[in-house]
């Protein structure tokens, strides 16, 4: 039980990385508030999640919202030990047509909802927090057309080093977990048919050392490793967790 008495708030915990590491941190003792915009799967995650789990409804990029939710979850179970700022979304931002809309919208939940979702949270972080980013392998592979997506997580992953400055002297660690591709929903229409899925995983494994797509525990296990005393000594780093694509030439 490394997260015994602890309590964790997961922002997007209502479906892939965010709901594995919700259900790794509650078998691991922890008390767990989720966010994400979705009530049906909230719904969902919430009963799979069982007693220790708390399921609210916050969109990350409105402010109010997150911080009623930061609010809700601490009269619910107390001060916060461990934030997982996950939530985020794809949005391919082509330079052959992308329109401000997009490039705002992706900057908007991908980068500035963590910095407010972090600044909202503050004063209900114990001393000695954990708080966790996710980042992506996007932030420093050349991949064509995501532009927004690869300027926001390259954001974050400077963000945590400048949040680790600002919070070490309440001993509170930030760190960002820096996926490869998981197999999750994000990737929509990619592996919206079993034929389309199998297509997509031959793709990534051609382009991964270790030859295979990710899963959400590779991620889960890594994020209750920064969120653990384990990594105790751990500040402003970011784990990428990819199977070797950025380590490869
Ligand atoms: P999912 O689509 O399964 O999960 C995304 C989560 O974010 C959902 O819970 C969703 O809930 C929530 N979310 C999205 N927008 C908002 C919002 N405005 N407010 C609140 N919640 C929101 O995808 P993943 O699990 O893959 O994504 C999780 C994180 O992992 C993202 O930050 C993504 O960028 C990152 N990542 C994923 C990779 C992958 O290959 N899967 C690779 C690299 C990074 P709801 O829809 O209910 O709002």
């Amino acid at each position: 039980m490394r997260l015994a008495n602890k309590t964790a708030l997961i922002t997007g915990g209502n479906s892939g990385i965010g709901l594995a590491t919700a259900k790794l941190f509650v078998a691991e003792g922890a008390r767990v508030v989720i966010t994400g915009r979705n009530q049906a799967t909230l719904d969902v995650a919430a009963k799979e999640l069982g007693p220790n789990a708390l399921a609210l409804a916050a969109d990350a990029t409105d402010i109010a919202a997150t911080e009623a939710a930061i609010g809700k979850g601490v009269e619910t179970f107390g001060k916060y030990d461990i934030l997982f700022a996950n939530a985020g979304i794809a949005g391919g931002t082509p330079l052959g047509g992308a329109t401000v809309e997009t490039f705002e919208k992706v900057i908007s939940t991908n980068l500035t909802s963590v910095f407010f979702t972090v600044q909202s949270a503050l004063p209900h972080l114990n001393d000695n927090a954990s708080i966790i980013l996710n980042g992506s392998v996007i932030s420093v592979l050349g991949i064509p057309g995501y532009s927004a997506y690869g300027a926001a997580k390259a954001g974050v992953r400077a963000m945590a080093r400048i949040m680790a400055s600002e919070l070490s002297p309440r001993g509170i660690r930030v760190n960002v977990v820096a996926p490869g591709a998981i197999r999750t929903p994000i990737w929509g229409a990619a592996i919206a048919t079993p034929e389309a899925e199998k297509a997509f995983e031959k793709r990534i494994a051609l382009s991964t050392p270790l030859g295979r797509i990710g899963e959400t525990d590779h991620i889960a296990k890594t994020v209750l490793f920064l969120a653990s005393d384990d990594s105790a000594h751990v500040q402003g780093q970011e784990l990428f967790v990819d199977g070797g694509a950025t380590a490869s030439p």
